[in-house]
């Protein structure tokens, strides 16, 4: 069998040998870019290289980037227990072209790495282009020959604007876009989803493996596109996702790297059945956080430390969930070492201060975590519908250190929801009292965002960085998240 650490090799030798640079790896708080939140896939290292800001030395490379979707623009925190393909922390492999190849010779390195490399089977893959990208279309079709039956032009969505594809990508607004074609492996019929671009394809059937994008354009501020001078390729393939197909197993989380974790985590909180949810995202959670605190992120009341603070609870929770007895998150550091260590040097490096951030966080959680879960359990208990009342959610999140997601993330568990307007009505008296508190005179209603959904895509305070400390003078302990983050 192949390992993940087998996989990874693969694909960087792979394209080593056809004439890419294999680049490191960058860290998760992206060094370039203040307002992205975490390096969420490969391409982020090279962005001003793309925009042509930056040069190096080769115009092809090829890396296996570690990146965390929790918070921010991508988001795949609500997902995890829940999905068999999504994690906050993963590795994306990708190929890049800096005005060197194109599409041709994209698509022809994807095919031949899939099906003769990795040695799955033609029909087992589902091939998407956006519609108007004819000349992929072509690509597909009639050079590499894959069956019309299994290709899907993908268009704008419904109702959105112009280029709002999921097969069309955009560094922003403004800047380098294009057409993307993405690949997809059939898990079989005894998964539910359909194939790509039918009402059922989230379901996790037909898994997105592999997406490469076709930097063709410039977009201006008025929204004209202009060609590239030099177009470019940028691709994007979970080593997790090839992992589970290269492992014949239909979900993320069987693949060894994940089996491990999962074994070591129910050991620390003391289960014996390893196939419950809470394991999956205690596994999932254990390797964001670890990553992040190696990358210098810890947690805290703002910003990224506030995404790992967030992190850690749900992780916590969830063994708390299992009966947990007392601390247990830190443990998983050194199985992690042991899973990725020799990958990420950093991580083996910076081991010891892991474990000491995440025991500080988690005794520190400790302390109100039981006793707002019975709060929580007695005003359930106690629920005449289906919403928990914002006073409840306020009463957790200001008192006893339960970010709003974790209250929702045990509400879903039940089949619940969160009144988040009566929530907002506390946070507004709470403000209204800080500030009738505070020495300043001034309004500061107008900082203040709250942004919230009511379908569990996470919940974000956004809040005036400068601000922030006047405001909530005497209001602690009060968690936000900043704005532009
Ligand atoms: P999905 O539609 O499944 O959420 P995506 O379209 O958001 O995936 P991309 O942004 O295209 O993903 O990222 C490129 C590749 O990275 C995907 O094809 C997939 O293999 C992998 N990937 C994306 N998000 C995750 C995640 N949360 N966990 C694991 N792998 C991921
Ligand atoms: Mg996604
Ligand atoms: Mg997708
Ligand atoms: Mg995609």
């Amino acid at each position: 069998m192949k390992t993940s650490a087998d996989i990874r090799t693969l694909f960087l030798e792979f394209f080593r040998e056809r004439g890419h640079e294999v680049v490191a790896s960058s860290p998760l708080v992206p060094a370039n870019d203040p307002t992205l939140l975490f390096t969420n896939a490969g391409m982020v290292q090279f962005k001003d290289v793309f925009v042509g800001k930056e040069t190096r030395s080769y115009s092809r490379a090829a890396s296996s980037q570690r990146c965390v979707r929790a918070g921010g623009k991508h988001n795949d925190l609500e997902n995890v227990g829940y999905t068999a393909r999504h994690h906050t922390f993963f590795e994306m492999l990708g190929n890049f072209s800096f005005g060197d190849y194109f599409k041709r010779e994209a698509i022809q390195y994807a095919w031949e790495f899939l099906t003769q490399t990795a040695g799955l089977p033609a029909e087992k893959l589902w091939v998407t282009v956006y519609e108007e990208d004819d000349e992929a279309a072509d690509i597909w079709l009639n050079e590499i020959g894959v069956d019309p039956d299994r290709f899907t032009r993908i268009g704008d969505k419904p109702g959105g604007a112009r280029y709002e594809s999921d097969n069309f990508w955009s560094m922003g607004d403004t800047g380098p876009c294009g057409p993307c074609t993405e690949i997809f492996y059939d898990h079989g019929p005894e998964v539910e989803g359909g194939p790509p671009g039918t009402p059922e394809e989230d379901g996790d059937r037909y898994i997105e493996i592999w997406n490469l994008v076709f930097m063709q354009y410039n977009r201006d501020k008025d929204g004209n596109m202009s060609p590239l001078p030099k177009p470019s390729v940028d691709t994007g393939m979970g080593l997790e996702r090839l992992a589970a197909v290269l492992q014949g197993v239909h979900s993320n989380y069987e693949i060894d790297l994940f089996r491990n974790l999962i074994l070591a985590a129910a050991e620390v909180v003391g289960v014996k059945d390893a196939g419950q949810s809470s394991l999956r995202v205690i596994a999932d959670h254990i390797r964001s956080c670890a990553f992040l605190i190696t990358d210098g992120v810890l947690p805290s009341n703002e910003g990224r430390g506030y995404v790992l603070r967030r992190i850690v609870r749900r992780a916590v929770r969830h063994g708390y969930r299992l009966g947990a007895d007392g601390i247990f998150f830190h443990k998983l550091v050194a199985p992690l070492v042991a899973e990725m260590g020799e990958a990420y040097p950093e991580l083996t490096q910076a081991q010891a201060q892991v474990e000491r951030a995440l025991r500080q966080e988690e005794e520190r959680f400790a302390e109100t975590l039981d006793q707002g879960m019975k709060i929580l359990e007695a005003d359930i208990a106690g629920l005449s519908g289906k919403e928990i009342p914002g006073e409840t959610v306020f009463k957790l999140y200001d008192t006893y250190g339960f970010p709003v997601d974790l209250t929702a993330d045990i509400a879903r568990e039940r089949e619940l929801t969160l009144d988040m307007a009566g929530f907002e009505r506390e946070m507004a008296a709470q403000r209204e009292r800080a500030r009738a508190a505070s020495q300043f005179g001034a309004d500061y209603s107008s900082d203040i965002e709250v942004r919230c959904s009511s379908e569990f895509t996470g919940y974000e305070h956004l809040i005036d960085r400068g601000r922030i400390a006047a405001l909530f003078r005497g209001a602690e302990p009060v968690e936000v998240l900043h704005a532009g983050e």
